[in-house]
């Protein structure tokens, strides 16, 4: 992978006409490692956030040896590029073909589940094995998260209680908790909150956790979503876990996703046509910048031009290259007035779910990869000297934390995670 300087490095070099995914493996080094000295437990980090090779390489290099993955082509890609690391696989619906192929083939023990349809189904799938570690997913509150995960998985309250007891049952290694607080979860009690949900449960079943997994959430920074600090959202769990029912040995884990990568990469665009406030741009909502339409997130930018550019900025929003209309980023896009044809837009914060996202509909999505040595746009780690084109007024502040929380059906209908 050639490493440039920065966008402006790149096109001055060679003006590229497809959009250019621009990686910082040293953010997610250090997003990684910061885990590891702050998190008191085992760090899985989960895949799906962004399954490049070189993010699976770099964290691997820094320590991190675990892996949440979902799908057999996530364990694949895991046995690949990280050889000898071990793999949870913690999508808790999975085919019995998976299970069966995730056991046998690649030495996956950990799974996870909500149901008692899906414990006979792992434990038929294996052949009956003793020696798997269950985790329970429990459906826990997330109103503190931008994009909550509650309704699609999690056993109630309720029904958690005979279905830990089962899972004790039903091996003689690790039975565990697990839950989803949300992703870019705002407020760190909410991880407290859920632990003393989930110590509650157990109470009721009798039976003591081996295993406290925390699951993802943990935020990155983007314009009008400024979380609290990382520290706060450790000191959080540490206080939850010390208030739980568990015994001396209990491990506490933690499977962040988004935390790890959403700073290490930018997107630079071609601007392809201007029309009035509306750039069109040859990325888009099929593309990297799912979340910047269907969540309405104003990701920070930058324009690119090797040349003079006006300094009074005005708000654009951006259309995608595809034929369809809610190819559209509404932002608003803090861009030069006089930002045109041929120029490019740096997007930033795009290394969780944004090269992850893309599709090749309509002919688009072949984006290419290429180092960056500069430093992120923004960062929860210490590591942006400036954050450009975070608002910079009040008001700004306002229009833009208006735009960032999703409401409305489309929004509900395409939220996944
Ligand atoms: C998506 C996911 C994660 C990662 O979530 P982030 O919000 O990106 O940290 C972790 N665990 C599970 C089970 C997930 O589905």
């Amino acid at each position: 992978m050639h490493t440039y300087h920065d966008s402006l490095d790149l096109v001055r070099e060679r003006s590229p006409e497809r959009p250019v995914a621009l990686v910082r493996p040293d953010c997610t080094a250090v997003a990684g490692r910061w885990f590891q000295d702050n998190f008191k437990g085992d760090v899985l980090y989960a895949v799906k956030a962004n399954p490049s090779d070189w993010v699976i390489k770099t964290l691997w290099e820094n320590g991190v040896r675990k892996f949440d993955v979902a799908s057999i082509p996530e364990v694949q890609l895991v046995a690949r590029t990280a050889p000898g690391a071990s793999m949870a696989f913690m999508h808790p619906v999975k085919s019995r073909a998976a299970i069966t192929e995730a056991y046998f083939d690649y030495g996956v023990r950990t799974f996870s589940l909500d149901t008692h349809e899906e414990l006979t189904k792992i434990l038929e799938a294996t052949g009956g094995a003793k020696d798997l570690n269950l985790m329970v997913r429990l459906a826990v509150q997330t109103e503190g998260a931008a994009y909550t995960l509650g309704g699609k998985f999690g056993v109630s309250t309720q029904d958690a209680p005979a279905l830990l007891l089962a899972a004790r049952r039903s091996t003689e290694e690790l039975m565990g908790v697990c839950f989803h607080v949300g992703s870019q979860c705002m407020r760190p009690t909410a991880y407290q909150a859920a632990m003393a949900q989930a110590s509650r449960a157990l109470v009721r079943a009798g039976v003591f956790a081996d295993v406290v997994d925390v699951g993802g959430g943990f935020p990155s920074v983007y314009p009008g979503m400024v979380p609290p600090a990382m520290e706060d959202y450790m000191e959080s769990i540490h206080r939850g876990f010390d208030e739980m029912k568990v015994h001396e040995t209990t491990e506490l884990w933690c499977e962040p996703g988004r935390a790890l990568v959403a700073e290490s990469t930018s997107i630079l665009c071609k601007v392809e046509l201007k029309k009035g406030d509306a750039l069109y741009l040859n990325d888009g909502s099929y593309g990297s910048l799912f979340d910047a339409a269907h969540a309405k997130w104003p990701f920070p930018v930058k324009m690119i031009r090797d040349g003079e550019a006006s300094t009074e900025l005005k708000p654009f929003r951006f259309y995608g290259p595809t034929c369809d209309s809610i190819d559209h980023m509404p932002g608003p896009f803090w861009l030069p007035d006089d930002v045109r044809e041929g120029d490019y837009v740096e997007i930033g914060m795009l290394g969780a779910y944004g090269t992850a996202m893309n599709t090749r509909f309509n002919g688009y999505g072949d984006t290419e990869t290429v180092g960056a040595a500069d430093a992120p746009m923004a960062s929860m780690f210490g590591l942006a000297k400036r954050s450009i084109s975070l608002p910079r007024t009040e008001e700004e502040e306002r229009k833009v934390v208006r735009f960032s929380r999703p409401k409305g059906k489309a929004g509900q209908k395409r939220r996944r995670r």
